[in-house]
Parts: C-alpha cells; structure tokens; sequence
C-alpha cells in the first residue's frame, strides 16, 4: 500500500481488526521507510457507501476528498493529520455502524462540523464557510457568534 506521506510501496500491518459490526476489516500499516502510520479499510465491493447530494443525485463515499478539505481548513493550525484521519474514521464507522448504505452530505458534513468544533475552532469556521456556503459577512458573523455563545 503507498504511503499518504511519502509514496513509499512498502509497510508492515502493525493492527488489524473488524469493525463493530464485521462488514470491514480495518488495517493500522507503518510505512517501512518514514514510519508514519496510517489505516486502510477493506469492505466488500458490492456494498458501497453512497452519499446523497444536494441535488439527489447519488456518489460514492470518498474518504481522501473528506480529508483534503479538512487539510485545508486546517492549514497552519495545531492541527495533526492523525487528528484527521481519525475524525474520518470516525464518521466512516459510524455511518457503517448504522447499517445504513446512503447517507446525506449533509448528514456527513454536520458530523464533521461537530467533531472539528472539538478539535479546533478556527478550522471549524473555515470548515463550515465553505461548507453551508455563507452568502455574506452577515451569515458568517452569525455562526460565529454562536459558537461564542455555546462557550
Ligand atoms: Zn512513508
């Protein structure tokens, strides 16, 4: 498996295990080179996750472009990758978890707000501007006063 971090073609599988319900298996690899870790999943093909877009139309599930906009929202935050894909994870699992096949974006990226607001709150305004697509300064100035409320 390539590594994330350096494109190196060899690692060692440090963990595997099933996920809760058994549908995948879940796979902790050190690549052999830089000996950063990173987790692969294998699931049976025929059992896609789909995501139900604003538009209705359907696609599949894709961990990597949930990541990269994550990596930029957090851009020069105390944010690390691992924090990441771990927030990933954890919203694969979940919607597995949930024997569901097809979950809303929408679903997806408020789960992804409530997991980043933990992590790091500048990411988290970032996130959710590109997100819900704030239209002006006003919609902005609103989920920002929100989220000082809820301190
Ligand atoms: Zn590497």
């Amino acid at each position: 498996m390539k590594c994330p971090y350096c494109g190196f073609e060899e690692d060692k599988v440090i963990d595997s295990r099933p996920t809760d319900e058994g549908s995948a298996i879940r796979r902790r690899r050190e690549c052999c080179k830089c000996q950063k870790r990173f987790t692969t999943y294998e699931k049976v093909e025929s059992l896609p996750l789909m995501v139900i877009k604003k538009d209705k139309t359907r696609q599949v599930f894709n961990r990597e472009k949930l990541l990269t906009g994550l990596l930029r929202a957090c851009e020069k935050r105390p944010v690390s990758v691992n924090d990441l894909e771990q927030l990933v994870e954890g919203i694969e699992s979940q919607v597995y978890n949930s024997l569901q096949r097809e979950v809303t974006s929408k679903a997806i990226g408020e789960m992804v707000m409530s997991k980043l607001k933990n992590l790091d709150e500048v990411a988290y305004v970032r996130f959710a501007s590109v997100y819900r697509q704030f239209k002006d300064i006003n919609t902005f100035m609103d989920e920002l006063h929100k989220l000082l409320k809820e301190k």
